[in-house]
């Protein structure tokens, strides 16, 4: 199905209804898993969207998912260009967030870093369905949908270089209260805090590798760093919205012409009402999540500073990898979904944050609990993918099929001495086996000449949801 076109750029041919044709970054190695699911598939169907721009793309972590396949990444035109809530994810601005620490990985003892992990816990509760220890956060609910981690500022829960450092200045504008549901906003207000479940983590690193030591300098790595990676999103809010508009948007598609391939690609006009309503709703969500990340890093600064006696902790960088931003490219204004992918922003781009303008953002990439995970910088061939990369590994063998086929001790040999907080038996879906080998996907993106490692990290100690 796919076409070669060099060693890590595939293209995946206009057929049947499709409007443009896909690109896809892998190699082949990476090729086989793509033929197992149904991502191919999934990526046709969204360029047999009208008004689908250029192409769509896959990243090299492509697998399943729930209409846009995870990894994907599709634009359309706009203003009547359409948006799809299946094609943004269910958990909203699921993203990730960098902090370095003022320690050596070799300062702090396996012991202490046992009981560091069990402290954390206490303070950001991780698993589904859990609800905040404090409170008193969730009355800040309304103020974060509008304000995000800016709202948490006010009330104490950070610094204000944390902005200079998140994605968009952790704020996006044009959010509305009314666009969600109240069962979005209850689950919306007892998550505020939480880490959700499964994939989601927050994991001890250490800076095993610089590659590239004045861009890891400016952007606060040096080897042997002790590091903390933050991965969740927007919890219960962000699927409910996503769940309650994927049915407005399929029961009113019809009324704009729109028919839909598969009801997770439920799409209407971005100017329509319908349209507008979900961006609102979308915008409110993105905002709970930047905030979600902000409060765990505060309740992280707690645990440092009452456990290790420091707890300053700096911002490398915080971004999204489910959302759809308006953005500029060839001149043309669209509607850029991202699903398990992430915007990466070059030196010289007008859109990074000051800071980071003349030498690009930094891309963080997580691999698993057990494996090695990234830190890019893009290239200036990165316009090819719409500025955007990988959001990881990705699946390469479903919960499911984890579960059933993995045993407890593979899972252990793969972990090695990682420590978690979880017994490994009820983590085996989540295990190294269960994604794609990392390393293969980043030489893909670099390979095909998009991007370049500046920093390798490595897990020693892992809060999983
Ligand atoms: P997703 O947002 O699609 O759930 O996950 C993003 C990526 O995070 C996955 O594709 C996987 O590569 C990575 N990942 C999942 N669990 C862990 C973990 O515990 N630690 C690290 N470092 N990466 C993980
Ligand atoms: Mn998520
Ligand atoms: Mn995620």
């Amino acid at each position: 199905m796919l076409k070669k076109l060099n060693d890590y750029l595939y293209r995946l041919p206009k057929t049947g209804k499709m409007q443009v044709e896909g690109l896809i970054i892998a190699s082949e190695k990476l090729l086989p898993a793509l033929y197992r699911d149904e991502s191919l598939k999934q990526l046709q169907n969204a360029a047999s969207l009208p008004g689908v721009y250029r192409a769509v793309y896959g990243m090299p972590d492509l697998h399943e998912g729930f209409g846009l396949p995870i990894g994907g990444v599709m634009a359309t035109v706009l203003p009547e260009g359409l948006i799809s809530a299946g094609a943004v994810g269910m958990d909203i601005n699921c993203g990730v967030r960098l902090l370095t620490t003022p320690f050596l990985a070799e300062e702090i003892s396996r012991e202490r870093l046992a009981e560091l992990i069990k402290a954390i816990e206490k303070y950001v509760p991780a698993g589904v369905g859990k609800k905040n220890w404090e409170k008193e956060v969730r009355s800040l609910l309304p103020k974060v949908l509008l304000k995000g981690a800016r709202a948490l500022l006010e009330e104490g829960y950070g610094f204000a270089e944390d902005l200079n450092k998140i994605e968009e200045g952790g704020v996006l504008a044009g959010a509305e209260i009314k666009a969600l549901s109240e069962t979005a906003l209850s689950r919306g207000a007892e998550g505020l805090g939480t880490l959700g479940g499964g994939n989601h983590f927050i994991e001890v690193q250490v800076v095993a590798e610089v590659r590239r030591w004045e861009v890891a300098q400016s952007f606060g790595l040096y080897p042997g760093m002790l590091c903390l990676m933050v991965h969740t999103g927007s919890r219960g809010l962000g699927h409910q919205v996503c769940t309650d508009y994927t049915e407005i948007l399929y029961k009113a598609g019809p009324k704009y012409n729109v028919s839909v391939p598969v009801k997770g690609l439920a799409a209407v006009p971005f100017s329509s009402p319908e349209g507008q309503r979900y961006y609102q709703a979308m915008l409110a969500s993105a905002n709970f999540a930047y905030a979600n990340r902000q409060l765990i890093t505060h309740y992280l600064r707690q645990v440092f500073k009452s456990y290790l006696g420091d707890g300053k902790l700096d911002l490398v960088y915080d971004l999204a990898h489910n959302i759809a931003k308006e953005e500029y490219h060839d001149g043309i204004k669209v509607l850029v979904h991202r699903k398990g992918a992430t915007r990466a922003l070059p030196a010289g781009h007008r859109e990074n944050l000051p800071q980071f303008r003349e030498i690009g953002q930094p891309v963080l990439i997580p691999g698993s609990m057990g494996t090695k995970s990234y830190v890019l910088r893009a290239t200036s061939n990165i316009s090819l993918t719409f500025n955007s990369l990988n959001h990881g590994a990705g699946r390469s063998m479903s919960r499911k099929a984890s579960l059933k086929n993995l045993t407890v001790s593979e899972v252990k040999k793969a972990l090695g001495d990682v420590i978690l907080n979880e017994k490994v038996e009820y983590v085996r879906d989540e295990a190294p086996q269960a994604y794609k080998d990392i390393d293969l996907v980043i030489e893909a993106v670099v390979g095909a000449g998009l991007a370049e490692v500046v920093a390798v990290l490595k897990p020693l100690a892992v809060i999983k949801g």
